[in-house]
């Protein structure tokens, strides 16, 4: 049974009933029993998978009506509900939550007859981008193992490029999809803004986060997206996109297309094998009929900054909620006043969330707010009418996903603000709303490198095409696990 096949070409092949979605998913147990001890992806796993796949394998024989997704094993990150399953966010404060409920993108890949594999590491809350801060302990590269996979959707950048399922969905507050799916050579996509409902993603900063698929292909994820975009009663953020066919027209190539290319994404710190697989991909645009230019956005130099007091503001407001009462319950109020008892409770994040609540509480504070806070808030706005202004020249814009290439587990994990640095090329589309995948591109030293390509708002079908074209110049070596 090969595992390395596509969603499409696991639904065609479950379809023709060349293979049975009971056989693909046993192998794919088997599988992740097998090499996940090392990757360590998953957090927990779906104990009924194979007993779920039976059920769709007699639907078919019966000729009952199935869903588009015949059965393919899907991860899940860890900080998307799941209905009476763990969802910890990778945090010791939440290891035993169950969910109360199904997030909107779990109800609707569960009508389509997804089943869920299990649920993959983060860093704890989503803050992060080498899944090193996970309460239980990193996942590693699959191109090199002593590498980071990126994140802090590193599980679900692992689980799919180690063929233990066949998509997976992360959450890109900042680059969370992106990045690890360039470290760990994937697709992965965050929608424009509201395209995807949040709803049942715990929160970390709600005003620019998304819950964005990991995919083996460009066409994969236009799939995914067709399943779980669209309005959504219970998220007021949501916006319609009448039911919008994302893989219809996936082929239309990019002739004729204006991109910009990102001067200020390409500068100052970039890796040389970047900076050259980032060239190669713009001259094969150029020799598709695609006409690249450089285009200078200048408030990117302020992004990380305006991204780090704005995602700290909304994440020391949403995880307010972790005191010891409401979540994360273990010692009783007796014996203490309420700041001893917080600070007890809060004893249990872990450092980097601790770093960001501290900051979240500081940043907006009377007397600070003019100068952090508002800021902040001011940049993004500037941003994103400089954005705006070259989408009224470019159709889209091209960066590397990540300025470097993956580094070393504990390489930089005691360097927060060098951490917060390699965000720079994935936040700007974060702070502005826009739609922006990374595709596979390049192999340089055995590790990955991703490009990155940037939409205006609701452009994501345009954003897909061009992936798609750029991605059939790319012939990649099989990962070596
Ligand atoms: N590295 C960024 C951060 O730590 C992005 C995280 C994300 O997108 N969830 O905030």
């Amino acid at each position: 049974m090969n595992l390395k096949i596509s969603a499409l070409e696991y639904i065609r092949q479950v379809k023709s009933r060349n293979i049975s979605a009971e056989d693909f998913m046993a192998k794919t147990m088997e599988h992740i029993q097998r090499i996940d001890g090392n990757l360590h992806a998953f957090l927990s796993l779906n104990e009924k998978a194979i007993d779920q796949a039976r059920v769709i394998d007699k639907k078919i024989k019966s000729g009952e009506k199935i869903g588009q997704c015949f059965g393919m094993p899907i991860s899940i990150k860890d900080n998307i509900c799941i209905k009476d399953s763990k969802t910890t966010c990778a945090s010791k404060m939440l290891e035993n939550f169950i969910a109360p409920y199904d997030a909107t993108v779990i109800t609707k890949l569960k009508q389509q007859d997804a089943i869920f594999v299990g649920k993959v590491n983060l860093d704890e809350f989503a803050m992060g981008l080498t899944t090193e801060f996970s309460a239980y302990g990193p996942s590693k590269n699959p191109w090199n193992t002593d590498y980071v996979p990126g994140g802090s959707s590193g599980g679900s950048a692992v689980s799919v490029s180690a063929f233990e399922c066949v998509a997976s969905l992360g959450s890109d507050t900042g680059g969370s999809v992106r990045n690890p799916a360039s470290f760990c050579s994937t697709v992965g996509f965050k929608p424009t803004y509201g395209l995807i409902s949040r709803y049942g993603l715990i929160s970390y900063a709600n005003s620019i986060e998304q819950i964005g698929p990991l995919t083996r292909t460009v066409e994969d994820t236009a799939f995914m997206l067709n399943l779980i975009s669209g309005i959504d009663p219970n998220d007021n953020t949501t916006v319609d996109n009448h039911n919008e066919d994302y893989l219809k027209d996936i082929d239309s190539g990019i002739e004729g297309k204006k991109i910009g290319i990102i001067k200020e994404m390409i500068g100052e710190g970039i890796d040389s094998n970047v900076l050259s697989a980032t060239k190669n991909a713009i001259s094969k645009l150029d020799n598709m009929g695609a006409i690249c230019e450089e285009v200078s956005l200048d408030m990117v130099k302020y992004s990380v900054a305006a991204y780090y007091t704005i995602t700290a503001t909304e994440a020391g407001s949403n995880l307010a909620r972790y005191d010891n009462l409401r979540y994360g319950y273990d010692f009783s109020v007796e014996g203490y006043e309420f700041n001893s008892y917080i600070e007890k409770a809060r004893k249990k994040l872990g450092p980097e969330v601790t770093r960001r609540m501290i900051l979240g509480g500081f940043v907006p504070s009377a007397g600070h707010a003019g100068k952090y806070f508002l800021k902040a808030l001011k940049v993004k706005n500037k941003l994103t009418r400089q954005i705006n202004e070259a989408f009224k020249k470019f159709d889209l814009l091209i960066a590397p996903t990540v300025p470097v290439l993956p580094f070393k587990i504990g390489e930089k994990i005691d360097d927060p603000v060098a951490l917060f640095l390699i965000d720079i090329n994935t936040v700007t589309a974060n702070l502005t709303g826009k739609p922006a995948i990374s595709i596979p591109y390049d192999i340089s030293h055995g590790l990955p490198i991703g490009i990155q390509l940037i939409g205006n708002s609701m452009n994501d079908k345009l954003v897909l095409q061009a992936a798609r074209a750029l991605e059939k110049t790319v012939k990649l070596p099989e990962v070596p696990i």
